[in-house]
């Protein structure tokens, strides 16, 4: 009923079994056939089904792949391969020119007529289009440590604007808050609210939290589909033709978790007034007076990977808000939930 599917384990533990037993298999042998694959996104999209389960959410939602990705702090299957390649080019290179892998290489850099050995493209041109792409040059280097170093910068730079372009185009990463704003700790890495292990109760706030930086949780907005385009709250239908967001579930601005919200927001005061924060949570979002606007952005601050001096961080302050916050939107949506009792049959529940 929470409409989120936590594994068992930890988002660390279940990327290691993907890579172990998916990734290790999707990538084997790399060099020989990444440059047959170059159009094909079968591979790409069954990478990102499993992604969406390790954050628990489901295979076929219809969330950003870039998002996804970036929530875990990996790459996709094309970038590996091309990281993949790039090293493999520069073994090729360095190699002693009696090498068969070498004389081959040779050949298929001067056959640019054919496609070299019966594959979709000639390896050398795939590459030197590579190169291109990257804008790297093996010769600039002395060592293969120094070579890596430079394709990793390139191919997460390359990432990192392909993300700031998805979300430009994507209604699931700016609608309606910008998905950049919330991921901001390094998006090479998982974010920090998804390490370590926690109790199955925690597992799914944590899931849920996850779903909310996606936009896959169900909220109104989303299932006008099923009603008729109505995208009402299905608890309080207060607001003529109002749709129900995020915002309205999880800050008070639905009448029926109002109360939730006001004790959550007792709490925050009481963590900041423990951890020396006199003002509580009037140190947050101090530039804004209007109180909707006000909820709206400490919501996202705490949506957020790291408080990024948004929110006044002390003596672990942030980490206990957060997991308070985790707690309020598990209790909020378990709260909508209970209210609709059945959500297949909403006209009876409202
Ligand atoms: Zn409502």
């Amino acid at each position: 009923m929470y409409g989120t599917t936590p594994t068992e384990h930890s988002t660390r533990i279940s990327m290691k079994i993907m890579d172990t037993f998916v990734r290790s298999i999707a990538s084997f042998d790399v060099p020989a056939w990444a440059q047959d694959v170059i159009g094909d996104t079968g591979l790409e999209s069954a990478y990102s089904d499993c992604l969406k389960q390790v954050l628990g959410v489901a295979r076929g939602a219809p969330v950003s792949a870039h998002a996804v990705r970036s929530e875990l702090g990996v790459l996709s299957l094309r970038e590996l391969r091309d990281i993949v390649e790039l090293k493999y080019l520069w073994r090729i290179q360095h190699l002693s020119e009696h090498r068969l892998e070498n004389k081959l290489h040779n050949w298929l850099v001067g056959d640019t007529d054919t496609k070299g050995t019966g594959s979709i493209v000639n390896w050398a041109t795939h590459m030197s289009s590579m190169l291109e792409k990257y804008r790297l040059d093996p010769n600039a280097h002395i060592s293969m440590k120094s070579w890596t170093k430079a394709i990793f910068d390139a191919v997460w730079k390359q990432n990192d604007k392909a993300l700031i372009a998805a979300e430009a185009k994507c209604a699931t990463m700016h609608k309606p808050y910008s998905f950049l704003k919330i991921r901001n700790s390094s998006r090479q890495a998982m974010p920090p609210y998804l390490q370590g292990w926690a109790s199955q109760n925690k597992r799914r706030a944590v899931t849920l939290s996850t779903q909310l930086r996606l936009r896959n949780v169900r909220v109104g907005r989303k299932e006008g589909w099923k009603y008729n385009d109505d995208k009402s709250c299905p608890c309080c239908r207060t607001i003529e033709g109002a749709e129900e967001d995020e915002y309205h579930v999880f800050i008070g601005e639905c009448p029926l978790t109002m109360k939730r919200h006001k004790d959550f927001m007792k709490d925050l005061d009481q963590i900041l007034h423990e951890s020396g924060f006199r003002a509580g949570s009037r140190e947050i979002a101090k530039g804004i007076l209007e109180p909707k606007q006000r909820s709206r952005e400490i919501f996202c601050i705490l949506l957020a990977d790291r408080p990024d001096h948004r929110f006044p961080d002390s003596r672990g302050s942030w980490a206990r808000a957060k997991a308070r916050f985790e707690q309020h939107l598990l209790d909020c949506w378990a709260a909508r939930a209970s209210m609709i009792k059945d959500p297949e049959s909403r006209a009876a529940a409202c």
